[in-house]
């Protein structure tokens, strides 16, 4: 299969430090890369040079064989590419229905609708994406007063709403318990099995990594330490020396 996304020899340098240090991968439709590796590592800057939050000082990003690299960011979510953030962007005062109204409007262009209609567009088909995860009870609830699993599910919802090839994803589950972290990961990759989204994820948790990633790529201080399936990496002789050996071990896991 043609890879949906493909990052190639990524380079970013803030002052002194380089962030990230030519990183270059490839994703499938419907497969699950995980980026881990300790904190600074250069996950969410390389989350940040494909989702166009950044610009990156050297290579390219990749999609579906158009090159977009430096393309604004609402340009390459337009071309399906939804993310959430390690912390949960959402309009409080909003209710969670009227949130993922709000993605639909705007990706129809549609954000200068008078608030008393805004209120009605797609509302139906806000529903029925709050339905696929679990959320529909809360519809009607300003995202503010939801617990704090509901609102990274709410800016789930907000993302899968504009129908997306490929969701980024970082620290989805930060802040949740284990047994919501599995859940929220599984509605993910459910979606991602049948809808063939591409999921980029970073995640502290190694168990929910281990579990739910179809490949691994490990990054410390912006390089690729190694890339592959949940188990080359496991035995890969540098992951391990840095998980088991002490040192990085407990920054690694947190
Ligand atoms: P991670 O997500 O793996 O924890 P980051 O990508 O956030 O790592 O950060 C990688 C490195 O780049 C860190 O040293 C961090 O301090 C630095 N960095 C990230 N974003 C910026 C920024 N906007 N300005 C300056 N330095 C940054
Ligand atoms: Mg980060």
């Amino acid at each position: 299969m043609s890879p949906l996304l493909v990052a190639e020899g990524l380079v970013k340098r803030f002052g002194p430090v380089l962030a990230v240090d030519g990183v270059s991968f490839s994703l499938a439709p419907g497969e699950r890369l995980a980026i881990i590796g300790p904190n600074g590592a250069g996950k969410s800057t390389c989350f940040n040079l494909i989702g166009g939050q950044l610009r990156p000082d050297r290579g390219r990003v990749i999609l579906d064989g158009r090159d977009v690299t430096g393309w604004p960011a609402s340009r390459i979510w337009r071309l399906g590419v939804g993310r959430t953030f390690q912390i949960a962007r959402t309009f409080h005062s909003m209710t969670v229905a009227e949130n993922v109204q709000m993605a639909l409007l705007s990706l129809h262009r549609r954000t200068r609708a008078l608030l008393p209609r805004a209120n009605r567009l797609w509302r139906e088909d806000a529903l029925a994406v709050l339905a696929q995860v679990g959320l529909l009870d809360a519809a009607d609830r300003p995202c503010g007063e939801l617990a704090y699993g509901d609102v990274k599910r709410a800016e789930l919802a907000i993302a899968l709403a504009t129908s997306p090839r490929l969701l980024l994803m970082d620290e989805p589950t930060a802040g949740m318990a284990p047994a919501e972290r599995h859940a929220l990961m599984e509605l993910v990759s459910e979606l991602a099995t049948g809808r063939g989204i591409a999921i980029l994820f970073t995640e502290h948790d190694m168990d929910v990594v281990f579990r739910h990633a179809d490949r691994i790529l490990v990054m410390a201080q912006g390089r690729t330490l190694a890339m592959g399936t949940p188990s080359e990496v496991r035995e890969d002789p540098e992951v391990r020396a840095i998980y088991l050996g002490g040192g990085m071990r407990r920054e690694m896991v947190l």
